[in-house]
């Protein structure tokens, strides 16, 4: 298979939106937030590449940003006007930072690789490598207004992907500093001008390759089976699909009639101020639990009686499969160990009720105990 880390992500991210792009090959309509982060990428190439006369000067850099500026595809949605603006700002704040020594360290931008990993192809875009006083920085630029926790940063699997490509692609250069702590991966929060970064073993370049190979299996699997369920969550803000994605239809087309609407609407209110309600009694019940629990800790009793109902303590054990074990399990009965990676408990469940009971013991054996301890039971209460 040829692929690319983004469509993987895609996959990973929302299986139907890597349909309609990379199987329906169906043009989305493009976000005012891409956009943005498209002409961002674009700009810093530009400030990063010199001329005749030297490197682009702030005024050169904004001029360009202005441009491009794509004011139809922004206005036209009637959102996030304020985007022209945070580009100005943010490249203004860039620039200022930098200076001519910083941008003669750069050594690739937008650079293109593709990597073997078993069978497959994988290729991508690099946005930017460093040389530096210690040996390289790979740079990826982000948009974002988030910025993630730091364990996120070492566990990102594209950074690992653009280490493994600069290995492949500049032997020699990695050969200068011979070890993968030298080569530093960094997300670049340009709204923030914050840098965060992290390094990579020589064991976790071993697990690129399992992990892609995995995701295009998942991938493999679910076109086999045309499956490719939506899996909505705030990336949607991002997706070109949200027109033609049937969780977001209703907002680009309500279907109903205008008496339905109306019901729709006072049913969609209750059902929220319902929930909201719902949280602010389970709030209420934690703080008198906490309460409860503290006396019978404080008490030593198992059980207490009052007017309204006696309350007994009852232990309880909370159990998990250890996911390891399982897809090791699941390997040696010839399972596919991929879908199991994935399967929460109700799954394994429902893959257990087809397999021999010397199977199931084997499933059995890899749960472990996570949390020991209890739970109110409320006996013969009275209304209050
Ligand atoms: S809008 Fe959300 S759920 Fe729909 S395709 Fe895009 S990412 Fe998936």
């Amino acid at each position: 298979m040829r692929t690319s880390y983004s469509s993987l992500n895609n996959f990973k991210t929302c299986p139907l939106k890597y349909k309609y792009k990379e199987i329906d090959k169906i043009k989305g309509k493009q976000t005012a937030i891409l956009a943005f982060g498209n002409l961002m990428h674009k700009t810093l190439r530009f400030i990063y590449t010199p001329t005749a006369h030297g490197f682009p000067t702030k005024e050169e850099a904004i001029n360009f940003f202005g441009q491009n500026w794509k004011q139809e595809i922004l206005i036209k949605e009637g959102e996030e006007k304020g985007y022209f603006e945070d580009g100005i700002k943010i490249l203004s704040n860039y620039i200022d930072s930098k200076d001519d020594a910083e941008r003669n360290q750069v050594i690739a931008l937008e650079h293109h690789f593709n990597i073997k990993i078993g069978e497959h192809d994988l290729e991508g875009f690099i946005d930017r490598i460093d040389r530096t006083k210690e040996g390289f920085e790979i740079i990826d630029y982000k948009t974002s207004q988030k910025i993630p926790p730091e364990k996120e940063i070492e566990n990102d699997l594209q950074l690992s992907i653009y280490l493994r490509a600069f290995i492949n692609e500049w032997p020699s250069l990695f050969k200068e500093v011979k070890e993968t702590d030298k080569i530093k991966l960094t997300l670049y929060f340009l709204r923030h001008d914050i840098k965060l970064s992290a390094t990579r073993t020589k064991k976790d370049l071993k697990d690129i390759d399992e992990k892609i190979t995995e995701l295009i299996n998942a991938v493999e699997e679910a076109k086999k089976n045309n499956k490719f369920d939506p899996f909505p969550s705030n990336l949607c803000g991002w997706c070109d699909y949200q027109e033609i994605c049937p969780v977001w239809s209703h907002k680009f087309k309500p279907v109903s009639k205008e008496l339905e609407e109306k019901e729709i609407q006072e049913i969609s209110q209750k059902f929220i101020s319902l929930r909201a309600k719902k949280k602010e009694i389970e709030g209420e019940i934690r703080e008198v639990q906490e309460k409860i629990n503290k006396y019978f800790t404080d008490t030593k009793l198992e059980q207490f009686f009052t007017d309204f109902g006696s309350i007994l303590k009852s232990p309880r054990k909370t159990y998990s499969y250890n996911p390891i074990k399982i897809a090791e399990i699941i390997r040696q009965i010839g399972k596919d160990p991929i879908s199991v990676m994935k399967v929460d408990s109700r799954a394994l469940t429902g893959l257990k009720a087809g397999l021999e009971r010397e199977q199931k013991k084997m499933i059995e054996e890899a749960k472990e105990l996570e949390r020991e301890g209890f739970v109110l039971v409320v006996k013969g209460d009275k209304k209050v």
